[in-house]
């Protein structure tokens, strides 16, 4: 299928395909059921990304990526979706993407170099602490309650590396209780979203900080017990922050605008999220289909019965209008830097049409589906939360809906019909 994608983008997705299928893909299949992947095949794998000139493309050169555009890099991250390991062979993989984007984009030089190019390199990871425990934020992020005040005593960073400019400023003191945060039991650092103007809307005095997971009043309490995949690990904390003291230089992007920026992190993560679970989905539907081939039952091979071809002819075309709109939203944020509704619209779609393609290609593969022979079992796993994660279907579609209904207001539509 043609998606006009820029010659450089297929330049990309090619050499992303051939590592794919060449080292990516092989090795998931050694380790399917028996994961996860040890560190030091990471490791190997990311190399060898390297060498082929695909290791984080999405960053620029000068932090140590390959700096090419947005929307050049989305077919790969189409293609590292076909394995649950690709993305982190080619280090696209969330959280670590979606924060590198943010401190590129609204991070000091000093925080780039302190925080953004170690992520790159791969030495150290990154959680984004947002959501809360039930009585705070989730669907709903205004309910935010974790807060940091400015505390104005001294602090002793003497010795520190710091810019010289900070190290006797004012430093900030944060109190919360998050959960839900990815890789946050073993990441290095995290970026945490808090109150900071408790009398603002919290549109407007909510503010982004970057916090070391080894800062006093840090608390990993577990991480949390979940649905998900075997060969790779993932996990995701309950965190709580006692009385957390940072300085001013750890404020990440502007004071009071940390929903700002946590929508400019979450447009480009939405779909970088889609390309990679359009991926899986795609993925999906190739292993039904050389099942089906190989297949027979009642006389004729599975991939000959009409009403499955239908079913997965149907799915390819859900799956072609996914990949048009996600390329439709990533163009849109490309020259507009905006591009909510799209947004929110691809990552409706997308989220509900991969797991329904998945959950067909263990329909279509029987029992061997349910197996963790193949990838099926796992990428079943790892859907679901797609549907969660990010904004739920039903927020999206709220406002998608608010949008809808902006003209609502129009008589004349109505001119012709009866009033009692
Ligand atoms: C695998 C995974 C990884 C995650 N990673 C992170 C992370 O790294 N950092 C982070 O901060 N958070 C993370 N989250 C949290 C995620 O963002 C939240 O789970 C999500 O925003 C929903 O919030 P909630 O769980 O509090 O659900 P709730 O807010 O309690 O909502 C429950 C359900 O209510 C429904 N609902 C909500 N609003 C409406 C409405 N207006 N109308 C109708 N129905 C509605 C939806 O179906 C929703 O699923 C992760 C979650 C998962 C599952």
């Amino acid at each position: 299928m043609e998606y006009h994608d820029s010659e450089q983008a297929q330049e990309l997705a090619a050499e992303a395909r051939e590592f794919m299928n060449e080292r990516v893909i092989p090795t998931e299949r050694e380790y399917l059921g028996d994961g996860p992947v040890p560190e030091g095949v990471i490791a190997e794998l990311r190399d060898e990304a390297r060498e082929r000139g695909i290791y984080c493309p999405q960053i620029g050169a000068e932090h140590g990526g390959g700096g090419y555009d947005f929307d050049d890099v989305l077919p790969l991250f189409e293609e590292a979706g076909r394995s649950l390991l690709g993305a982190t062979a080619m280090r696209v993989d969330a959280p670590d993407e979606g924060n590198m984007h943010t401190i590129e984009l609204v991070g000091t030089e000093w925080q780039k170099e302190e925080y953004l190019e170690p992520l790159v390199a791969g030495d150290i990871s990154s959680g984004f602490s947002m959501t809360e425990p039930r009585s705070g934020a989730g669907s709903d992020p205004k309910m935010m309650q974790t807060r940091a005040e400015k505390d104005r005593a001294e602090q002793s960073s003497a010795g520190s590396a710091r810019p010289e400019a900070t190290q006797n400023g004012d430093e900030w003191v944060i109190d919360g209780h998050k959960w839900w945060t990815t890789q946050g039991d073993e990441a290095d650092f995290l970026i945490v979203m808090a109150r900071t103007d408790p009398d603002a809307h919290p549109y407007n005095g909510t503010s982004l900080f970057l916090v070391d997971a080894d800062n006093p009043g840090v608390e990993i309490v577990e991480p949390t017990p979940h649905l998900g995949p075997s060969v790779v690990h993932s996990s995701h904390a309950e965190i709580r922050y006692d009385n957390v003291r940072i300085p001013e230089e750890n404020l990440l992007g502007e004071l009071n605008e940390g929903f700002t920026h946590a929508q400019e992190r979450l447009s480009p993560a939405r779909l970088t999220h889609c390309m990679r679970y359009t991926g899986m989905a795609t993925r999906a539907l190739n292993v039904a289909k050389a099942y089906m081939h190989d297949r027979e039952a009642f006389d004729s091979k599975l991939s000959e019965k009409q009403s499955q071809r239908f079913d997965i002819a149907g799915m390819e075309t859900r799956l072609h209008a996914v990949r048009t709109m996600v390329r439709h939203a990533a163009r849109q944020i490309a020259s507009e830097r905006e591009a909510r509704i799209p947004v929110s619209m691809s990552k409706v779609f997308a989220a509900n049409t991969t797991q329904e393609a998945i959950d067909l290609a263990i329909q279509c593969t029987g029992g061997s589906g349910i197996s963790r022979h193949l990838p099926l079992a796992d990428f079943h796993e790892s859907v679901r939360a797609f549907r969660i994660v990010d904004g739920a279907d039903e927020v999206h579609k709220r406002v998608i809906a608010r949008h809808a209904f902006e003209d609502a207001e129009n008589p004349d539509e109505l001119e012709n019909l009866p009033t009692f």
